[in-house]
C-alpha cells in the first residue's frame, strides 16, 4: 500500500471527525438494533417453550423463526465488527481513502457504503472493468454454444 505520509492535518480533521461521527452513529444503531433482536428472540424461545410442550408443530416453526433471528444477530454483530475496524483504521488515518488511486473517498459515499475502499471513479472504472470481461466471456461461450450445436 502507498503511504503518502500522514493524512490528518487542518482541513482533514474535520473530516475525521465527520466520519467518526458517521461510524459512531452506525456502531450504536446497529448495537442497539442487536440489543432489540436478542430480547425478541429471548421473548420467543421462552412462548416456545411454552408450546413445545403442548403442540410440537407450533414448536418447530417457532425454532425456524429463532434460526432465522439468530442468522440476523449474527450478520449485525458482522457489520458491527466491520465498523469497529474501520474506527480504528479511521484512528491510524487510514480509512476513508481510495485503495486505487490514495485520493479522499467523498463523505456522502461512505455514509452510504461504510465499507467502501475505492472512490466513486475508481468503482466506476472497476465496474466497467467487469462488464466487459462478462461480456467478453458471454460471448465466447455463445461462439462455444454455436461450435456444439
Ligand atoms: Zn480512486
Amino acid at each position: 500500500m502507498a503511504t503518502n505520509g500522514k493524512h490528518v492535518k487542518g482541513m482533514a480533521n474535520e473530516r475525521y471527525e465527520e466520519l467518526k461521527r458517521m461510524l459512531g452513529d452506525r456502531r450504536r444503531e446497529i448495537m442497539s438494533e442487536v440489543h432489540e433482536k436478542i430480547r425478541d428472540v429471548r421473548t420467543e424461545s421462552g412462548h416456545g417453550k411454552m408450546s413445545e410442550v403442548f403442540d410440537q408443530g407450533e414448536s418447530s416453526e417457532a425454532d425456524i423463526q429463532e434460526d432465522i433471528e439468530f442468522a440476523l444477530i449474527q450478520m449485525k454483530a458482522e457489520t458491527l465488527t466491520r465498523i469497529n475496524e474501520a474506527i480504528s483504521r479511521l484512528e491510524e488515518g487510514a480509512y476513508g481513502y481510495c485503495f486505487e488511486c490514495g485520493e479522499d473517498i467523498a463523505p456522502q459515499r461512505l455514509r452510504a457504503l461504510p465499507f467502501a475502499v475505492r472512490c466513486k471513479d475508481c468503482e466506476q472504472a472497476r465496474e466497467n472493468a467487469i462488464q466487459r470481461e462478462r461480456l467478453q466471456s458471454q460471448r465466447s461461450s455463445s461462439l462455444f454454444f454455436d461450435i456444439s450445436g
